[in-house]
């Protein structure tokens, strides 16, 4: 069986059939599998969902490896494929005793299960990891634009009215205003896009909970958070948030080289935008004894215009004016799943080739980290 077809294989089409792989790969590569599950939220078969996470070496390792999939719904299903395939290859089988590996497989499983970007409470957990005893951060151009985001009816008409309206509002302020705007978070608007909540979440609660117990000991963490939905289809794009030219942000460039790290092609030509509340800030705050050298790491499917397009379709189809047959909305649901996860083999082996070879980077470069 070629290498290709192997990397096809750690794909699955649904949450549960994700879930089962992933427990299975654990087991054979004799990682040790806990589960948190989720209080309340279920997948679309009525069943309970679970953040899984599967661990290698001992709890007093001072170096250890953190991957994370499924922050972002749909993109959940080639983030899950990654971490599988990193199970498939053997190399957890023989790490150093001061290294220790922890892959947090699904850390929105109702967005996973149901391929919606947010969880069960419309929050976009990569939002979520803000102090919200202080005030929460404000984002005016947004809710200026939120009825063109978000029109009520979605059909061509309304569409290219919204869209003629938003054309107007980068015209009078600006391509980054317009890119800061989409992309830094919003509190105010629970049903809107990239809306970061007024609490911490379930799945923010749960990791702050997988990193106290797992990574007790940890001095250097190597980090990976698998997204898609930017960059060129079937590359990887890296946003590193360590500040550029830190100890950690040159150690990035020296794991995944400096070209891939000070890349921001991923934006249309926008600098890259500042965020609120990411898992990446998460999980440096959580863990302040310890250095953290990460990324996220994008892998494109569309272009960025028709992604973003999508996130607005995914966000009509739970509260917008959906009174479309069945069928037609399952469709486009599919679309949306699509979108993030593309279904063409040539694409799926391409992007799990590069995440292998990411991931045992990350893998060789904290074993070499002292
Ligand atoms: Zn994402």
């Amino acid at each position: 069986m070629s290498e290709t077809i192997k990397g096809l294989d750690s794909f699955s089409e649904t949450y549960a059939a994700a879930k089962r792989k992933f427990s299975e790969a654990c087991e054979t590569a004799q990682g040790t599998l806990y589960s948190y599950r989720h209080p309340e939220a279920v997948d679309p078969d009525g069943e309970p969902l679970f953040i899984h996470v599967a661990t290698w070496g001992v709890l007093k390792a001072s170096n250890a490896l953190l991957i994370i999939s499924g922050t972002h719904g749909a993109e959940g299903y080639t983030g899950s494929a990654a971490q599988i395939a990193l199970m498939q290859s053997g190399v957890l089988a023989n790490l150093p005793e001061d290294v220790s590996v922890v892959l947090v497989h699904g850390l929105n499983p109702y967005g996973f299960a149901h391929s919606t970007r947010t969880n069960e409470n419309n929050v976009d957990i990569n939002r979520n990891f803000i102090d919200f005893s202080k005030p929460l951060p404000e984002n005016r151009a947004y809710l200026e634009l939120h009825p063109f985001l978000c029109p009520e009816q979605w059909n061509p008409q309304t569409k290219a009215e919204a869209d003629e309206a938003i054309e107007r509002w980068i015209e009078a302020n600006g391509r980054e205003a317009w890119t800061e705007c989409i992309m830094k978070g919003q509190y105010e608007v629970p049903s809107g896009l990239q809306y970061g909540g007024q609490a911490a979440q379930w799945s923010s609660d749960s990791l702050r909970e997988i990193l106290a117990k797992h990574l007790p000991a940890v001095k250097k963490l190597g980090f990976i958070d698998w997204h898609t939905g930017l960059g060129q289809p079937g590359e990887p794009f890296f946003l590193c948030f360590s500040e550029r030219g830190s100890p950690e942000w040159l150690r990035a460039c020296e794991w995944w080289s400096v070209q891939a790290i000070e890349n921001d092609d991923g934006y249309d030509g926008s600098d890259r935008p500042p965020y609120n509340g990411l898992v990446f800030y998460g999980v440096r705050d959580a863990m302040p004894q310890a250095a953290v050298t990460g990324a996220v790491v994008e892998f494109g499917v569309l272009p960025l215009k028709e992604t973003f397009d999508q996130l607005r379709i995914d966000r009509w189809l739970r509260f917008g004016d959906v009174s479309g047959d069945a069928v037609q909305l399952a469709q486009l649901r599919r679309q949306v799943h699509e979108a993030f996860t593309s279904a063409d083999p040539a694409w799926r082996s391409q992007v799990i080739a590069h995440a292998q070879q990411i991931q045992l980077a990350a893998l060789e470069g904290l074993k070499a980290w002292t």
